[in-house]
């Protein structure tokens, strides 16, 4: 199975989010799309992984690698700084996209212990523009300091992606 993952924004472009110890969400995405295209190619999958400024050209590398399963992985962030917790998105909560939301969602809250925001729907670009079922992940807030640990973390950020990579196993198996 052909899985695309996104990393979030891009490098040097486009920091993202930007948390209060200077973390920026970019390149946290950077790494765990790296972390998870590893983990992913061990189960047997393949993978590729995308990171561009611009967001036509990260569905088109996707539906042109011919991808099964699109996860695009970003880090939260609000002006309260209270705000925290993982979310999933998908166009349609009754979908393949949204079964896939749900045990991802479900893996990280469970084996993390963040708060559970839930899986949610939205109509983001890359969600809409994919030709597969589709998700984005919003695995911690890096504007609340407990979460930006976590993401700063090498353990924590090994455990989003195992968490990540079980929920996709889960809903393979399905
Ligand atoms: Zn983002």
């Amino acid at each position: 199975m052909r899985i695309a993952i996104n990393g979030g924004h891009c490098p040097g472009k486009d920091s993202g989010a930007v948390g209060e110890t200077g973390l920026q969400e970019a390149y946290v995405t950077h790494d765990l799309m790296q972390l998870l295209s590893y983990y992913l190619q061990q189960a047997n999958f393949e993978t590729i992984q995308i990171q561009e400024n611009e967001l036509q050209e990260i569905c088109d590398q996707s539906n042109q690698f011919g991808a099964e399963l699109f996860l695009s992985i970003h880090c939260n962030s609000a002006e309260s700084r209270d705000a925290q917790g993982t979310e999933t998105f998908c166009l349609t909560t009754f979908s393949e996209a949204g079964n896939l939301a749900r045990y991802i969602q479900s893996q990280i809250v469970s084996s993390l212990g963040t708060v559970d925001r839930g899986v949610k729907v939205d109509r983001f670009y890359v969600l809409r523009h994919t030709d597969c079922p589709a998700v984005l992940i919003e695995c911690a807030f890096i504007s609340n300091s407990d979460d930006e640990i976590l993401l700063a973390s090498e353990q924590g950020r090994d455990d989003i992606v195992h968490a990540i990579a079980r929920g996709i196993t889960d809903y393979v198996a399905k």
